[in-house]
């Protein structure tokens, strides 16, 4: 089973590395974490002249962004009416209006060559698991809000094969706007970007504490010392005691995903006839998608209700798949993988800034658009630039009492999502 645990994407690539010795004394920006946030930040402080230096725990990118489904979509997650009685139209109106900008933006720049990254204009198709679930589908893509609204095609029953075939629907929505990428390529890319704008960049290097002195931050790491003007949280779902008042408010979910063995690619066309991504109506959520070869079915989700050890999680991987796709009971399984998504209490992204400490997450599971366009406006924004404004700013950025980075409240959650999601309520 162990031989399983390997990510699929990073079969065909391999991450960048970048021991660098000794670390500097001294930065303008220094920036924790070098997934698509933080590459994207260094890129624009860079960029800006600033200096900049961007420290990961671990391998450049061996966060989530290396390791994610590659589904592209538009990514935030509360309903317009729920923000706007929330924090007012105005506010609301601006989220939205963002949310799209940042699926349109990553878009122009991977169709554009500027990120090579396998971009594909697929879509998303979303299967209503049941007559209710299907009603209220429609119904949610009908009501987006005027001027703001993703484009969509309500699929009925009768006609789902076309989108996807699999006795668990009983109808859909897809969104042709939606695309897949390749992850590990658009972070070697992004990647790239950071370095040639004159970004330094250390792995296997972790950032411990972070300490006002004076006009500067002294950020201890697991190399020494180093002094900075401004910081930036950028670590989403693998925020740990470095920073506590962060660590409160973003907490870590556990996403499983596995890859089949080659498959006979007449059978994922038949499957999936136009290769799209495919999400349900289900509360604990499932992800799928052909590999972009069209030889495999990659599909991910909570296949556990705490967290746990990746091969632990294949047999429930498994039995979610063939749930969807029966003619894939027996399929093998040549990859599984996991990783820390970073969820918020108001499941919204958060873009901030206490004492010349920055943060940009919270992207509640889709990173991909969200992390690559807030993320380079929090670059901006350190760096004094025009074009770093944004709705998100400043926005409160809630906890809850008594939580303190252990989110014990998912496992039960999980088991009753299950529950409703079996009874089709
Ligand atoms: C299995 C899976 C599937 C997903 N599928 C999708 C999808 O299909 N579509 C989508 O939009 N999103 C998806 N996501 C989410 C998406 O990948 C993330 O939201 C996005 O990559 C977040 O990027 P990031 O740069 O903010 O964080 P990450 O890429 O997670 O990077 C955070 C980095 O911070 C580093 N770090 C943490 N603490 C420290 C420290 N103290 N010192 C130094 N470094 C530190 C970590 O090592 C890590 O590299 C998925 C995630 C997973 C795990």
């Amino acid at each position: 089973m162990s031989d399983l645990a390997r990510c699929f994407w990073q079969d065909d690539v391999a991450l960048p590395t970048a021991a660098m010795a000794p670390l500097p004394a001294r930065v303008d920006v220094l920036v924790v974490g070098s997934g698509y946030t933080g590459l994207a930040a260094a890129r624009e402080t860079a960029l800006a002249g600033r200096s900049t230096l961007v420290l990961d725990a671990g391998p450049l990118g061996g966060g989530c962004s290396s390791r994610n489904g590659g589904q592209v979509a538009f990514s935030i997650k509360p309903e317009h009416a729920d923000l706007a009685s929330r924090h007012g139209k105005a506010i609301a109106d601006g989220i939205y209006r963002e949310g799209l900008q940042a699926v349109a933006d990553l878009r122009a720049r991977a169709t554009g060559g500027e990120l090579e990254c396998d971009w594909r204009d697929v879509g998303t198709v979303i299967g209503a698991h049941t007559r209710r679930h299907y009603e209220s589908l429609v119904r949610w893509a009908e009501r987006q809000p005027r001027g703001l609204e993703m484009p969509y095609e309500v699929v009925p029953e009768a006609r789902l094969r076309e989108a996807v075939d699999s006795p668990l629907y009983r109808g859909g929505v897809v969104f042709p706007n939606d695309a897949a990428v390749h992850p590990a390529r658009l972070l070697i890319a992004m990647h790239r970007q950071a370095a040639d704008a004159g970004a330094q960049l250390r792995d296997h290097c972790e950032v411990r504490a972070i300490a006002r002195d004076g006009d500067e931050l002294e950020v201890a790491t697991a190399a020494g010392t180093v002094r900075a003007r401004r910081v930036l949280v950028a670590t989403n779902g693998y925020t740990g005691a470095f920073s506590p008042w962060h660590r409160r408010r973003v907490f870590p979910i556990g996403s499983y995903i596995a890859a089949t063995e080659p498959l006979d690619p007449a059978l994922v066309r038949r499957l999936i006839p136009q290769g799209r991504n495919l999400g349900d109506t289900r509360r604990v959520v499932i992800y799928v998608r052909p590999s972009p070869d069209g030889r495999r079915i990659l599909f991910g989700g909570r296949a556990a209700a705490g967290e746990t050890d990746i091969a632990r999680c294949v047999p429930r991987l498994r039995a979610m798949l063939a749930q969807v796709f029966p003619a894939l009971a027996d399929a093998g399984i040549t990859h599984a993988w996991m990783g820390f998504v970073g969820f918020t209490f108001d499941t919204l992204p958060h873009l901030g800034e206490r004492d010349g400490v920055y943060h940009c997450i919270g992207y509640c599971g889709q990173g991909i658009p969200s992390a690559t366009y807030y993320g380079r406006k929090a670059g901006l924004w350190m760096a004094d630039r025009p074009g770093g404004e944004s709705v998100l700013r400043n926005l409160p950025f809630p906890s809850r009492p008594y939580y303190a980075g252990r989110p014990w409240f998912l496992p039960p959650a999980v088991v009753a999502y299950r529950l409703l999601d079996r009874l089709g309520v």
